[in-house]
């Protein structure tokens, strides 16, 4: 491990840190609620443990973060028809288990359905030129995994035999969304850090500037995150709004130029819809004109009905944004577990419910709340 990594786990540092958010905490009276928008960036904050650390009136929410758990069950539905078609669906690892509307691609594949699970777009593209037989990737992600399979369609580098199921998500229409809704009222933003590579810090200037909130865009290590809720609270405590970049390691403000050109010469931005959320504005990518030779939508026949994104009792719509815990979920660590998910949000390693199930740490909350 780097010595900088060692540096950002380091216990002494972070007790440092907490302190000073302890100090600066103490002289605003009010209650101030972060969210972050990124599964990883849970992932930190439970794993380590870091809630504890936060003082009573400071809290941390998880926001619409989870790639996977957004993707409307109408999206794995219609991936789903195309595997049980005969049609082979190459997926992420994180996609395979995620409920649709009644089943998932597993549960598919045990039914006969024709799935297989890759680590990426170029293994797919590798297994489809020694397959004989259609497929589809099927192409899921934030605006952080886009890039590649841009790469591949731009390059025209695809088999004939392989189209796209294009189910990529833009997260500033999500924030977005969460910051007009006045049943989640926020004082500062965690900004994710792998989209920020790609987008720049500057496509998340709009919190500061248009909802007067601090908005800090973050790394994944323990320091990275409790810096910027320290970042966050000299704000609020000097009533300032800005955006400052803690992740400059990686991060740069105009974020990779490249990529985002690539991204937008094979997709544009369109309406879509969002698990737990509904329709969003400009949120989702397809395939342009020039590109949609590999659209498996134009291909195929792949509409479905009778779509029910989560099924009774799943609080993950509430969880996704933000206005529940898994613990307010009268199905965690009951009915809905890891090793037999009822919901999205307890599949994917960045589901909160999954991630809450596996470290823990809802006990600081449940003291919290009392
Ligand atoms: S614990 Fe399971 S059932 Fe409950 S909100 Fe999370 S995913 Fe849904």
């Amino acid at each position: 491990m780097e010595l900088k990594n060692l540096f950002l786990r380091d216990k002494k540092v972070a007790l440092d840190i907490a302190s000073d958010i302890k100090k600066i905490a103490g002289k605003i009276e009010e209650e101030i609620k972060i969210m972050h928008v990124c599964g990883t960036h849970e992932h930190t904050v439970t794993y380590y443990g870091l809630r504890s650390l936060l003082p009573e009136n400071v809290k941390v929410i998880a926001g619409p973060g989870c790639p996977v758990c957004v993707v409307p069950a109408r999206e794995i539905d219609e991936a789903i028809k195309l595997a049980m078609e005969g049609i082979k669906v190459y997926t992420y690892g994180d996609m395979y288990r995620v409920p649709g509307s009644r089943r998932s691609l597993a549960d598919a594949k045990t039914e006969g359905g024709k799935v297989q699970v890759v680590y990426s777009v170029g293994d797919a593209v590798k297994l489809a030129k020694a397959e004989k037989k259609e497929v589809v990737f099927f192409s899921v992600g934030f605006e952080t995994t886009a890039p590649i399979p841009a790469a591949y369609i731009r390059n025209r580098n695809i088999p004939e035999n392989m189209t796209f199921l294009v189910s990529h998500r833009l997260t500033v229409p999500a924030l977005k969304y969460v910051l007009d809704d006045p049943e989640i009222p926020l004082n500062g933003v965690i900004a994710p850090g792998h989209v920020s590579a790609i987008m720049g810090a500057s496509s998340w200037s709009f919190v500061a500037k248009e909802y007067g909130i601090p908005v800090v865009v973050a790394g994944f290590e323990p320091i990275d995150f409790l810096m910027a809720v320290d970042i966050i609270l000299r704000q609020i405590y000097r009533g300032e709004a800005k955006i400052i970049n803690e992740y400059t390691r990686v991060v740069k403000w105009e974020g990779n130029v490249k990529a985002k050109k690539l991204m937008h010469e094979v997709f544009e931005e369109v309406d879509g819809e969002w698990r737990g959320i509904g329709i969003l504005p400009r949120s989702v990518f397809t395939l342009t004109e020039e590109y949609k030779v590999y659209d498996a939508r134009e291909k195929y026949d792949i509409r479905v009905e009778d779509v029910m994104d989560f099924p009774p009792q799943c609080r993950c719509a509430d969880v996704i944004l933000g206005k529940a815990t898994p613990i307010d979920c009268p199905m965690f660590l009951k009915a809905c577990t890891p090793s037999r998910p009822y919901g999205p949000c307890m599949v994917s390693s960045e589901g909160t419910c999954s991630i809450w199930a596996k470290y823990g740490g809802y006990d600081v909350i449940r003291r919290k709340d009392e």
